[in-house]
């Protein structure tokens, strides 16, 4: 985790420098060339002669810009690439509007407004994929028009005011699809990791699981022995035994996590499911004074499933209800066939619900806010609702409760 996060931190540190480099040269030829053409040369072949130096800022300017090309390369060096783009925006905006003050404040030539490195600032901004220095280099320019139009009281700065509005919009969808672009890529990336841990966590947890089975059954054999051996002794059997149950179910969701079992489909019947579901999970539900109440629309047909692990996935969601509701209340689960194929299941409770942030976090394994929870139901769940070609939703507020729904397909294709 920490090795990875470094090693994209360094990662991201070479792309700044390499954009920054690229930033450098674009910034100097564009502006350089611009400068020797256009009051240089021009001026030259028309037979005008060199007029600019002896404005405004004259010679310094170019002894401003070009000076900031060691602080640049020193802060390169330094290890900082990050402020480079910012002291050349900053500067540029200053020393320029300064410079076009100088040249017109005070006189009747009109404005001549717009710069290629000014297009070049704007137009380039996405090469940082940086929200931040793209605002600052849009907004920066209009400003410095706007303070210019406003000293000079001059309608010239009108027109570059609206074609760098036109460029920072061009540049802005490069940099959000950039952007995005990267997001996935991250995203991906991150998926893919999750997806490496989990099939490590799984072989091994799998590993272990079989090997603590055995054992385990003879523990619950020999304390059922026991219990029977000595009826009236010792309290504590039943609870022993609970305890193995426990175990063993958690040993079994560890299993599945390793290697998902072989699906066997057949014909089932939802209610009966439903109605095993429930007969599991009563004694629970009384103890916490929770109420099932259940609605199942018309005749139901028989669904393609494993009905073996599809009571797995029903207890799953059922004891989650009851566990959120540690008061007592309802719970409300509704069948039905929805758009003639599919079959519809709907778990209502009216726990605590699970707040937003949470919510991304179901079925992770090991995700559990529970004290002794596993965080193992929902991944088991959802992996079982996937091998099944259905969909699972988690609808929740902490006012109203949870809903989940279940949506399976009521045919199976190629079984
Ligand atoms: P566990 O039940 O062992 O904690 P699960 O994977 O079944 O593991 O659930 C993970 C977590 O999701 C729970 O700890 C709980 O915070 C939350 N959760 C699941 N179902 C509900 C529900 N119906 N109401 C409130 N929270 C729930
Ligand atoms: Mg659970």
């Amino acid at each position: 985790m920490k090795d990875s996060n470094s090693s994209s931190t360094t990662k991201m540190f070479y792309e700044e420098k390499k954009a920054t480099k690229l930033f450098l040269w674009l910034f100097y030829i564009f502006y350089l060339a611009f400068e020797l053409i256009y009051y240089y040369i021009f001026p030259n072949l028309d037979g005008r002669g060199i007029t600019k130096p002896q404005e405004g800022l004259g010679i310094w300017i170019y002894i401003i810009l070009l000076g900031l090309l060691p602080i640049a390369i020193f802060l390169m060096k330094k290890g900082n690439p990050y402020v480079i783009k910012y002291l050349y925006i900053y500067s540029f905006i200053v020393v320029d509007t300064v410079h076009n003050l100088l040249i017109y404040y005070g006189t009747e030539k009109s404005f001549a407004a717009g710069d290629i490195i000014e297009v070049v600032f704007i137009l380039f901004s996405p090469i940082f994929v940086n929200k931040k220095y793209f605002w600052t280099v849009s907004v920066g320019m209009l400003l410095k028009y706007m303070i210019i139009g406003l000293i000079l009281l001059d309608p010239q700065v009108v027109a570059p005011i609206v074609i760098y509005i036109i460029l920072s919009a061009i540049a802005f969808v490069i940099l959000i699809r950039y952007d995005s672009y990267i997001l996935t890529l991250t995203e991906v990336h991150e998926e893919l990791r999750r997806k490496e841990k989990l099939a490590v966590i799984g072989q091994m947890a799998a590993a272990i699981g079989h090997e603590i089975r055995n054992p385990l059954s003879s523990l619950k054999g020999f304390t059922q022995l026991q219990q029977e051996r000595y009826p009236n002794t010792n309290d504590f059997y039943p609870i022993m035994i609970q305890e193995i149950d426990r175990i063993n179910s958690i040993v079994n969701d560890l299993m599945t996590l390793g290697k998902p079992k072989e699906i066997k489909f057949s014909k089932a019947n939802i209610e009966e499911i439903i109605a095993y579901t429930l007969s599991i999970t009563q004694q629970q539900a009384e103890r916490q004074g929770v109420s099932v109440e259940t609605t199942m629309a018309g005749p139901l047909p028989p669904i393609d499933c494993d009905g073996k692990q599809l009571k797995q996935v029903f207890i799953n969601l059922i004891k989650n209800a009851i566990e959120s509701m540690p008061d007592g209340g309802k719970i409300k689960v509704r069948v039905k066939v929805i758009e003639g194929n599919k079959m519809y299941i709907s778990i209502k409770d009216e726990g605590c619900g699970i707040d937003g942030e949470n919510l991304l976090n179901l079925g992770e394994p090991f995700y559990t806010t529970k004290k002794d929870g596993t965080g193992l139901g929902l991944m088991v769940t959802n992996q079982i609702i996937k091998d099944h070609k259905g969909h699972i939703t988690f609808d929740s507020s902490q006012l109203n409760g949870t809903k989940v729904t279940v949506i399976l397909p009521i045919f199976q294709i190629n079984s």
